[in-house]
This record gives structure tokens, sequence and C-alpha cells, in this order.
């Protein structure tokens, strides 16, 4: 070999070198077996990270614009009518005909109005929405006060409120996530949602037929720290309030099982678990509960990012348990409702969600089959609630 050979072997050798060098990154790292990347820089190879040379968007501003070309199905109104059992709308002769015109190019038939209030506030409501045009497409639920609820004469007052509101016509009653969190005994000390002081009203509402639908706690990461392995973080460090780590607090699990007890403890009352009693990122887990709680149905709202990013999963689940599910939206928002009929009546892919701090992941349709779209929009909801309108229905 000459050396002028020889040395072009060599400088081909040091340019293949250079070459792969270059495409493992700038100033590439090595870890180790159950090491993260450090800071800054990212998994670019099994046990490699690098650092990008450009400056990195931050989540908040990092939009990628996807480039799937895919069957798209937007479904602007619901394919069986609908009972929304989740819902904080007051009516008035203010927003009425506005709504009604929403609900109607949607197919929600029913909106019940979870914040009725006391006796008194739910009578000024359903005096309303009886007296309008629309009699049969609002309902309310009523609410009773749980501060100091181990105090004398407590549970005599909250009965004799709540059978009043029923007489009024109230058609539930709904718990918000308050009771748990923030109710306190006259002590000061937390009220617990499997307190027996609260049975009495419990069996009112067993023997006045009327559904209890409860909302505890928030999801489950809200009671988790605020880093950069959190999937809410960016809800969380948009709203102080949702923060739930604080030391001294109930945990996520305490709640749970609080609230999973007092299920339990009452087979007479019929249950709505709200927000899917937030096991919606844990269908095993609500599988079990509705397989151990003959006296609970599990509620919708605010959790279709979970479904829609397990469609699979989702549709054995819907189907499997679909006497026991109910719709609810929560937040009142004619522009959201159709993103709940896409992903449960069709089978597209890889679509936003409407709220990017509820999740960064797209979701997928689950394809619902008709019988189950059907109990889940209005037929469980009228076995579940005897006091929605009955007629018109088609069984
Ligand atoms: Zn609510």
């Amino acid at each position: 070999m000459t050396s002028r050979r020889l040395t072009l072997i060599l400088v081909l050798a040091a340019v293949c070198g250079a070459l792969v060098s270059a495409q493992r990154g700038r100033g590439s790292i090595r870890i180790q077996a159950g090491e993260e990347c450090p800071p800054g820089t990212t998994l670019t190879r099994p046990g490699e990270c690098s650092r990008p040379e450009l400056p990195p968007p931050t989540i908040v501003d990092y939009r990628p614009r996807s480039t799937l070309v895919t069957a798209e199905h937007k479904v602007p109104k619901a394919k069986y009518p609908v009972v929304d059992n989740h819902n904080h709308t007051n009516i008035t002769a203010a927003n009425i005909e506005q709504i009604i015109a929403e609900m109607d190019a949607l197919n929600l038939r029913v909106l019940i109005n979870l914040t009725g209030g006391d006796a008194a506030g739910v009578k000024q409501k359903m005096d309303f929405i009886r007296a309008s045009k629309y009699p049969n497409r609002f309902r309310v639920f009523a609410n009773v006060n749980w501060n100091n609820a181990d105090a004398p004469g407590w549970a005599d007052r909250a009965v004799k409120d709540l059978e009043q509101a029923v007489a009024n016509g109230a058609i539930g009653l709904k718990i918000f996530k308050q009771l748990g969190m923030d109710t306190r005994r006259s002590d000061g000390s937390r009220q617990k949602i499997d307190d027996p002081v609260l049975e009495p009203v419990w069996d009112a509402c067993a023997r006045l037929n009327i559904p209890v639908i409860i909302h505890t706690g928030e999801p489950q990461e809200f009671f988790s720290p605020i880093d950069m392995h959190n999937e809410r973080w960016l809800e969380l460090a948009l709203y102080p309030s949702r923060r739930q780590n604080a030391p001294g607090g109930p945990s996520f699990d305490d709640l749970m099982g609080e609230r999973d007890r007092m299920f339990k403890a009452n087979p007479k009352t019929r249950y709505i678990g709200a927000h899917f009693n937030w096991y919606g990122n844990n269908l095993g887990r609500a599988a079990k509960q509705l397989d151990e709680t003959p006296n609970l149905v599990l509620e919708v709202a605010a959790v279709l990012y979970d479904f829609g990013r397990q469609p699979r999963g989702a549709r054995d689940f819907f189907i499997k348990y679909q006497d026991r599910i109910l719709f609810g939206k929560d937040s009142y928002a004619a522009e959201e409702y159709p993103y709940y009929w896409r992903v449960f009546e069709t089978s597209d892919e890889y679509f936003d969600y409407y709220r990017n701090y509820h999740a960064f992941w797209k979701l997928y349709g689950m394809d619902l089959p008709d019988a189950v779209l059907k109990k889940l929009y209005y037929q469980n909801a009228l076995r579940v609630t005897p006091g929605l309108p009955h007629d018109g229905w088609d069984r």
C-alpha cells in the first residue's frame, strides 16, 4: 500500500467518523438505564440525550401542525336526543331563547342545572321554568349546606329543606366538591364524606326516590407535585386554585376512599359519580367499583380527554357497562358539545380537543353502537332520575 493510499483511507475514515458523531447530535450525553435526560436535553437514541441546537419553544407556545390526512366526521348534532345531567346554567328570560336555539341545534333535549340551591332557590328556578314556553327542557337539582353538620338539629333542618326542595320541583341532590375538601365541622376540622352524621340526608334521598350526584376531589394529578412529569402541569400553572398538593390537605386516595365507602354504606341511595369519579384514567378501577357498587352510575363530564386517548379500551368499557353511564358536560358552551358527539359516535383519529390545558394529546373516536349511544344519551338518565320529563322519548 502506498502512503498516498493510506492517507486517503485515513481521511475517509475520519470523515465517516465525523458524520457519525454529527448524527449523534451536538454534545450528546450518555445515560444509564433508569436515568432521565438532564434538563435541556431529550432522548435521541436509547441511552443517549441531546441538546437542541435551536432554542426550544415553551410548552405554552409549541403547537405543531399535524400533516396527517385522514377522514374527518364533525358531528354538530348528537345522533339521539340528549339529557345533560351535569350543568350549572341558570335559565332566565335573558338567555332562554338563545339556549333553546343552541340546544335544538345540538340535539340536547333536557339540561339539568345542578346549582338549584335550597328549597327557596329551587322554587324560584322551577317557577320560571314551568311558566316558560319550554317547561320540559330544563330541570334542577337541590343543594344542601354541609357546614357544621355535626351540630345538633343540623340533620333535621337539612332533610326538611331537601323535602321542600323536592316538593318545589327538584329532581335530585348535587354535592359539590367542597364536601371533603373545604367543608368544616363545628370544631373547625374537615368534614369527611363518609361521616355517619350525613346519613339522614342519604336516607332521605332514598325515601324521596331522587339520585345524588356527587363531585369529589379533583383529577389525580392535581394532588401531585407540579413538575415536568405532571400531565396537568399547564392547567395547574394556569389556575392556582386547582392545586391540591398543599401539606396537611387530604390526598386523592383519602377523598376517593371516603366517597367510595359512603356509596357502599348506603346501598338504598342511588348515586351518580360526577366526572367518572376521576377514574377515567383507570378504567380497571372504574370497572371494579361498578362491579362492587350496584347503587352507582358514572357521568362523563369534563373527562372526555381520558376516553378519547384510549378509544378501544373505553369502547369496551362503555359497551360492557352500557347501563351504568350518563352523559354530562358541566360547563355550558354550545361549541364544545360536538367534541363529545365526535368521540362517542365516530371512528375519527387524531383530532384536537378543545382545551390545551386539559390534554396536550389528541383524541380518537370510540364508534359506539347505536343502542349504547341511546343509553348514554338519555335512556339511563330516565331510569336513574325519575323526575325527568318522560314523554316524547323514543324507547
Ligand atoms: Zn359541576
